[in-house]
């Protein structure tokens, strides 16, 4: 038995992710100090990347091109197909598929290295850089349509499983156990909202479920749970704002965005938390707002933020397709 796949959190998932986007995009590299002098408190125009308001950007595209690829048929059973994903990457990078304005701005550094690898023939499964210093947020910002995969979806949970289907998704750009254990952590929590769990309650799931698979699992990638102590240790909710970073690094992006999560009582409160952590606004904003929207739904997202968002219906459409047969 399959968990139910309503397309009203298909939707949630992708706007919310988006409107975190949005709300970032314009105070992006600002730092925190910046954000204590004028936060942000709802959407704005120009800024750093002189955009219009409810402008998205690439943490957005990326993952609707993967929700694209989910959405194709069998999409959502067995190994996606990677190279449907990977010629949707390079449409975007190159040929503005899936922006917001048409205009591709704001790459991280191993997505590009990977997608040029990829343009050139290389193999989705071998473009993505994979040594330690290759773990910037590129793959968590744009991982969250997997949690609709039957795998992900699976009533009991195989976290081998998982983890292979994960892999190889977060590879593509970004090949280092790091960043897949990034997304692992953020994946498992997304699944528990989906599920209709408190965020509390998701949160505690995911460290019951990840701990004792870490500590006994027989993959190398058990090694890099040392970095994640902050998020595995469940101290994370009484952390002060002054432990938080939010750079572009994997395991402060999702450190930040569940910390705000487990800080907050809104959707607002919880992606403008994260927008006004200062540094990598965009993706904070993005990863926190996914989670933030699985939990608070599409009606808990400000009605004035949906209503300047970029392509609000061209989202909903492929949420849509995302969870259709
Ligand atoms: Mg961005």
């Amino acid at each position: 038995m399959q968990l139910p796949l309503l397309p009203a959190a298909a939707r949630a998932a992708l706007l919310g992710l988006a409107v975190g986007d949005a709300l970032g995009v314009p105070v992006e590299f600002q730092p925190r100090q910046a954000r204590v002098l004028d936060p942000v408190t709802g959407m704005r125009a120009y800024g750093t990347h002189r955009q219009p308001a409810g402008t998205w950007s690439d943490d957005s595209s990326l993952t609707f091109c993967l929700a694209e690829t989910l959405a194709r048929p069998n999409g959502r059973t067995g190994m996606p197909d990677l190279g449907d994903f990977a010629r949707r990457s390079i449409n975007w990078l190159y040929h503005e598929y899936w922006t917001a304005t048409n205009q591709t701005f704001d790459v991280g550094n191993a997505t590009r290295i990977a997608i040029d690898r990829m343009q050139r023939g290389t193999a989705p499964s071998a473009a993505g850089p994979r040594s330690e210093s290759d773990n910037g947020n590129g793959a968590l910002m744009r991982i969250l349509p997997l949690v609709f995969h039957d795998t992900w979806q699976a009533e009991n949970l195989n976290l081998d499983a998982a983890w292979a289907l994960t892999e190889a998704v977060a590879s593509v750009t970004h090949g280092h156990p790091r960043s897949t254990l990034g997304c692992f952590l953020y994946l498992l929590v997304a699944r528990g909202l989906l599920a209709g769990n408190s965020i509390g309650a998701a949160y505690e799931q995911m460290r019951q479920l990840a701990g004792p698979w870490l500590k006994n699992g027989s993959i190398p990638a058990v090694v890099e749970d040392r970095y994640y102590q902050a998020v595995l240790n469940g101290k994370l909710p009484g952390l002060e704002e002054s432990n938080i970073s939010s750079t572009g690094y994997v395991v402060h992006t999702l450190e930040a965005a569940l910390w705000c999560l487990l800080k907050h009582d809104t959707y607002a409160a919880t992606v403008l938390a994260a927008v006004n952590l200062g540094d990598d606004t965009d993706t904070t904003g993005a990863v926190a707002g996914g989670l933030a929207g699985l939990a608070y739904g599409e009606a808990g997202i400000p009605a004035g933020w949906l209503a300047v968002l970029a392509r609000r219906a061209d989202i909903e459409s492929l949420a849509e397709r995302l969870v259709g047969e």
